[in-house]
């Protein structure tokens, strides 16, 4: 089966369930099955053949699901574009991965267009909306489709059907090919989530941006008859308050997002009581912050770590990992859990060589979802897909009983007097500090040391905290050498477009002048 028929067979199955839901807009599986197969009918009749490319650049709503599941019926290969992208880069996509169709919305539909004319590319843009003059209406492409006979194309597990471009906080754009292999494997893992995968049950609620990895978690969902809510845009009050109307049951949340949900002054008003299941992951979570989780949402919490060239998560900590890390294993918290279903991780050094349990090196993965290149670079992916395994970048440890600890990304760590420090443990230290709301630490330029451990911090609304006092509440807990130096306070750190605090952008304006090795 291909993931296209895969997920045809829900309306079969289910035909009545509610599948889609976004603001006031309601879906059943019958429905979405009609308007997913005229919308890749209609791809087909304008002539884009399976295996070329179509992009989405726009911002959270239920079209995008429909698009994404008409892509999988016609075996087009998916590129979904950040919707914080500026033309410069949305041209360099459209261009690089020879994009045919691109699906906007009003509020980037200018984007889109400057980016295609710089382009010059010969591509069909459509506004989801039907208000942009000039460009294809949704509404009007569906209309030139079949809704009768489900879609069958021919795809094999080798073609490539998703470029999952990176966030570009690394710099340089690149894209990790997903084949249809990969994507259905990855479905076939999701189902196999411990604590229990998707079912006619689980209402699940898409508050990130729909970008490839919560993508990916929504077609698992689609395939089971789960019921799929998706917030129009992050926004922490709209997230609680639609956990409570529509009885959400299972959602996935980056570690800023949490943050800002737990910090939220009308938390403790909303009736959060139907949540089975709080995905955390995407950048490190602090044992505080999972204790502060779990007095909110219940015994439901599960952290995970994955990265895009890994399709999705790769370990995950599991609600009873939380439970058990919360009462009698303290040390759990700081894990991002064990392999996930066919899935195996190592930490290597640096040929490659397992090493022993308790020591750092690098970890790598592999998996039937894990990606085996970027897209035309070839110098890049041979040195990221080393011998069938991803090499992550990060460095971490594993427990003799499988846990995994991530110490931090290899260029993230701080050379201080010759001596590694990692920013993760010297941010978890922080985030114990109540008046602590989000913390980024970065290694700054130093004369005596090389680098110094400089802690760049948020504190709660109206919280008194100085400078000496956080040092002093680190110093108590931290080896000497590991405690900030110094603190600076701000009133907000900055997001990547995947909304992870941007250590770089915290970073770099300290170096401005310096030359960090
Ligand atoms: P991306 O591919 O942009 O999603 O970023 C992946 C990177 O995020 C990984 O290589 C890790 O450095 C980091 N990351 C993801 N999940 C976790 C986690 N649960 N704990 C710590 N770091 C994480």
């Amino acid at each position: 089966m291909n993931l296209g028929s895969y997920l045809s067979r829900s309306s079969t199955f289910w035909p009545d369930q509610e599948a889609l839901v976004c603001e006031e807009q309601r879906w059943s599986y019958r429905e979405l099955e009609d308007s997913t197969n005229r919308l890749a009918s209609a791809l087909l009749v304008r002539g884009v053949q399976p295996g070329q490319a179509v992009a989405t650049f726009a911002g959270n709503c239920g079209q995008l699901v429909e698009t994404e599941m008409a892509l999988c019926k016609g075996g087009f290969l998916r590129v979904p574009i950040n919707s914080r992208l500026a033309a410069e880069e949305v041209e360099h996509i459209l261009d690089y991965a020879a994009v045919q169709v691109l699906f906007t919305d009003t509020a980037h539909a200018e984007v889109a267009r400057r980016a295609v004319a710089r382009a010059g590319a010969d591509c069909l843009v459509v506004d989801y909306d039907n208000t942009v003059e000039g460009v294809t209406h949704y509404s009007d492409l569906l209309a030139e489709g079949t809704a009768s006979e489900p879609v069958a194309v021919d795809v094999s597990e080798d073609d490539p059907a998703v470029l999952n471009f990176t966030s570009g906080s690394t710099g340089k754009l690149k894209a990790a090919v997903q084949t249809q292999g990969n994507r259905l494997a990855n479905m076939r893992k999701l189902l196999m989530t411990p604590g229990g995968g998707p079912s006619t049950a689980e209402r699940y609620l898409a508050a990130g941006p729909i970008t490839h990895a919560t993508g990916m978690g929504l077609l698992a969902s689609l395939s089971r008859g789960s019921t799929v809510v998706v917030l129009p845009k992050w926004d922490a009050e709209l997230f609680l308050r639609t956990v409570e109307a529509e009885r959400i049951t299972t959602t996935f949340l980056v570690p800023t997002m949490l943050n800002m949900v737990l910090a939220h002054p009308s938390l403790a008003g909303h009736d959060l009581s139907s949540l089975t299941s709080v995905r955390v992951g995407g950048a490190p979570v602090s044992p505080q912050r999972l204790r502060q989780a779990v007095e909110a949402f219940g015994p439901v919490l599960m952290q995970g770590y994955g990265l895009g060239e890994t399709t999705s998560g790769i370990t995950v900590l599991t609600a009873e990992d939380v439970a058990a890390g919360i009462t009698s294993d303290p040390d759990l918290l700081m894990s991002c859990g064990r392999p996930v279903f066919d899935t195996e991780v190592r930490v290597v050094d640096d040929s490659g060589k397992p090493v022993p349990a308790g020591s750092l090196g690098e970890i790598v993965a592999r998996g039937p979802d894990c990606v085996r290149a970027y897209w035309k670079e070839p110098e890049l992916s041979a040195e990221t897909f080393r011998d069938g395994w991803v090499h992550t970048g990060d460095i971490g440890y594993l427990r003799a009983d499988g846990y995994l600890f991530i110490v931090d990304r290899k260029k993230d760590m701080i050379i201080s007097g010759g001596f590694n420090i990692y920013c993760s443990e010297v941010e978890a230290v922080l985030y114990e500090h109540p008046a602590v709301a989000e913390a980024c630490v970065v290694g700054v330029p130093d004369v005596q040391w090389g680098e110094a451990v400089k802690a760049v911090v948020v504190r709660r609304e109206s919280a008194a905290l100085s400078e000496g006092e956080l040092i002093e509440f680190c110093a108590e807990r931290l080896a000497r050498i590991k405690k900030p130096r110094s603190v600076d306070f701000v009133d907000e750190l900055p997001v990547n477009r995947n909304g992870k605090t941007d250590r770089r952008a915290v970073r770099d304006p300290y170096w401005a002048g310096a030359i960090r090795k």
